[in-house]
């Protein structure tokens, strides 16, 4: 039988070689008729008498990248349109859905013939749920092949057996390791685990496979044999009682009870082991069917997974614009951020000129990519020949003529406007026509660095994120007469360095550091009432920030807040800004010389490693404090997330953020925006925007009018309204 996404060769010694090899998609991924094709091949396999057993792999580079976005999608609209017309139904239907992976790979693993999963590159999530079922499993030794099961990232968990499986073959905390964090683990680990069976040469590895069968390999999985034992003995030994009491603290320690999807693995895997593998594989179904209808789930999956992809395949791109071959990149400041984004773009393949004012500057900038490249050398991630190919692209310099074959040139010198004037005069001189000119600049708005430059249209702002190594985002800023061509340039190369472009319109801290400090800014609100900073760091994180706001303060500088504040004022007045932030922190500057983390004093006390910095004494003595009895820390919560949130919207109701996707993947790769909501504006669509406005206003009677709830927001909540029905990503698609 011909199938489409598979081919079946058997041979002399009746293996059947089933390759994976879905025709126009660079990555196998699970659809409906993959699993359709399957089934078919199974039932094919096991009629077939010249079958002596199965080797499973794929015919790309990777062996699959787990379930396609398509697929899990359709789940959520299915049962959203189910559930309002009968919930109860919608559900059993949403349960018998969600079992049919489940039941494909237990109809594959008791097949009576013996399969072995010859993994060969990436293979991720329901992929690697596949290979669990397989009765033999080989992985090739190369540096490309990571074994994961990263559900949980996206707020959901394995659901096709991989919970029960993988706590039958290893023991339960490298289980539960595993799987809540969503770790890749190395082929060696993998099989140091007890995952894999053997990990062989590349060129080895389907020989190898089919060798086990050749040695006898037995169709049946440890599990289904009489008398198995899971590796620990299970639940009720001496081990597993140091294990079990404490595993769900260590689990709220982490996720302070955010993630649904993380308590439902431990909640599987305690269940899961003390009963029948089967009665197992159907408690999985239970938890993974209750899961799937929770708002983290749904809001994850679509910012973290759908958004996020669509954003970096170009969603925002214009149409019509030819992709840019970036032959080379101009970098003019090579300090703190632009010897960075040298090597982040020299790291892409692409060749680098970095100026500064003189040599030694820019190759000093170089020498900042020389350790980030002996580093990668030290964590086994570069060759030493690919760290020499990496270096040799960045070029120092201190001659813009250098600059005159350059097809972008990214400017991050001093936030200064006359010293940007001056680079943009110089670098414009010898650039050629149609290269694009960005400006990194935080806090100076595009269009009026822009008046400098003699073509506007193809200036634009690219906004790193430190560590730009690190960070993942990357804002584009579109000033008044930016082009269609510059920000095609600029998105193809943010897409060629591997980071997730938001693009938004010209504002004072764009969109990203505007979120920011209204988190900083409640945070100095808190402090002024007396709130225990502890409390203020403590609270932050279990609303499911990854810093506190303190420490985040300490990090961007704390004299970088006070320039702003007083930018701010300079620009648009005293009223601009709270007099007591103004106070706060002109004292923490000027009185105590407390900078942040690069003096190793602000909020927070930096001693010599090893010790770790803990929070200035000092904080207690600036305003009275109050007791931690008499603080809500629910309340907290509440206003750190509802302050970032009324700011994203803000952001879309003055145009400057335009698309609600960017909003919610911004604010989490941004600054780490509780990632369980989905995102700024997930989180309001989440509750609903009638009860994010009710909540506003009981916030704004306690803590302040810029708790107000905006017209916009409250025009919403009269329609019924949420952001991705008003302001729908794919209103463009669905009107064509
Ligand atoms: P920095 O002081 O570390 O580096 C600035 C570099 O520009 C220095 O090496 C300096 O010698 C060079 N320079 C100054 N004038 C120059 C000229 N006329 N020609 C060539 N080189 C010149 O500053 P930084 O922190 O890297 O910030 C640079 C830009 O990036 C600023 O606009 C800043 O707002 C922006 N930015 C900074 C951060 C951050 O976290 N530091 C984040 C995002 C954006």
């Amino acid at each position: 039988m011909a199938y489409t996404n598979f081919t079946v060769e058997t041979d002399a010694d009746g293996i059947a070689l089933v390759t994976w090899d879905m025709p126009g998609k660079s990555m196998n991924v699970f659809t409906a008729e993959i699993l359709e094709e399957l089934n078919a091949i199974i039932d094919a396999t096991v009629a077939d008498a010249a079958v002596k057993g199965v080797v499973f792999t794929s015919g790309k580079s990777s062996f699959s990248g787990g379930a396609d976005l398509s697929m899990i999608k359709s789940m959520f609209s299915f049962y959203q349109e189910e559930k309002a017309k009968n919930p109860a139904a919608a559900a059993k239907k949403l349960f018998d859905l969600v079992g049919r992976m489940t039941g494909l790979f237990r109809k594959l693993e008791t097949c009576g013939k013996p399969w072995v999963s010859a993994i060969n590159g990436t293979c991720m999530g329901g992929a690697f749920e596949l290979s669990l079922a397989c009765h033999g499993r080989v992985a090739s030794s190369a540096k490309s092949v990571k074994i994961a099961l990263p559900e949980v990232k996206v707020g959901i968990f394995p659901g096709a057996g991989g919970t029960q499986r993988i706590a039958r073959l290893t023991d339960a905390q490298s289980a539960l390791q595993m799987m809540t964090t969503g770790q890749s683990l190395t082929a060696a680990r993998a099989k140091a685990m007890n995952l894999v069976h053997q990990v062989v040469e590349p060129d080895q590895l389907i020989p190898a496979a089919k060798q086990m069968i050749k040695d006898g390999l037995k169709p049946v999985a440890p599990w289904d044999e009489k008398g198995f034992k899971a590796p620990g003995g299970g639940i009720w030994t001496p081990a597993a009682a140091q294990l079990w009491p404490a595993a769900p603290a260590i689990l709220r320690r982490e996720t302070s009870g955010n993630y649904p999807a993380a308590l439902a693995i431990l909640k599987c895997v305690y269940e899961g082991l003390q009963v029948p593998f089967d009665t197992g594989l159907k408690i999985e179904q239970r938890y993974f069917t209750h899961v799937l209808q929770t708002t983290e789930a749904y809001s994850m999956i679509r910012s973290l997974f759908i958004s996020m992809q669509e954003l970096g395949k170009g969603a925002r791109r214009p149409a019509g614009q030819p992709k840019t071959g970036l032959k080379k990149v101009g970098i003019v400041g090579a300090g703190f951020m632009g010897a960075s984004i040298a090597y982040v773009t020299a790291a892409a393949g692409i060749p680098v000129t970095l100026i500064d004012r003189d040599i030694e500057a820019a190759t000093k900038g170089k020498g900042v990519g020389e350790g980030l490249v002996k580093d990668s050398i030290g964590k086994g991630r570069l060759t030493q020949d690919e760290g020499t190919a990496l270096l040799s692209r960045i070029t120092p310099s201190s001659d813009y003529a250098d600059l005159k074959d350059a097809d972008l040139v990214i400017e991050a010198v001093f936030e200064d406007r006359e010293v940007k004037k001056a680079v943009i005069e110089a670098v414009e001189a010898v650039l050629p026509a149609g290269a694009v000119f960005a400006s990194n600049t935080s806090t100076l708005p595009i269009s009026g660095l822009a008046k400098n430059s003699k073509r506007p249209a193809d200036f634009i702002g690219v906004h790193f994120f430190s560590p730009v190594e690190k960070m993942m985002l990357t804002e584009v800023i579109l000033g008044k007469e930016t082009g269609d061509h510059a920000l095609a340039v600029a998105l193809d190369y943010v897409a060629a360095i591997k980071k997730t472009p938001i693009v938004v319109n010209d504002t004072r801290g764009f969109f990203v550091n505007r979120c920011v400090f209204r988190y900083i800014h409640e945070a100095y609100d808190m402090l002024i009432e007396g709130v225990p900073a502890t409390m203020i760091e403590n609270a932050a994180k279990m609303a499911g920030m990854p810093v506190g706001p303190l420490a985040l303060n300490d990090e961007v500088a704390i004299d970088l807040s006070y320039k702003i504040l007083k930018a701010t004022v300079a620009d648009l007045g005293e009223k601009a800004v709270d007099p007591r932030h103004m106070q706060l922190v002109t004292g923490l500057v000027e009185r105590e010389g407390r900078l942040g983390r690069k003096n190793s004093k602000g909020f927070y006390e930096y001693p010599p490693k090893p010790a770790k910095k803990s929070l200035w004494p000092g904080l207690k003595d600036l305003y009275p404090q109050k007791k931690a009895d008499d603080v809500d820390v629910s309340v907290l919560k509440q206003r750190f997330l509802v302050t970032i949130a009324l700011e994203a919207s803000r952001t879309i109701e003055e145009g400057i953020v335009t698309d609600p996707r960017e909003a919610d993947v911004g604010s989490i790769l941004g600054f780490g925006f509780a990632p369980y909501t989905g995102g700024a504006l997930s989180y309001i669509d989440g509750m609903g925007v009638k009860v994010f406005v009710q909540l506003c206003e009981k916030l704004a009677a306690a803590y302040g009018p810029h708790f107000q709830p905006t017209t916009l927001l409250k025009d919403m909540a009269a329609k019924g309204e949420t952001f991705y029905g008003r302001f729908d990503p794919y209103r463009v698609e669905k009107a064509a």
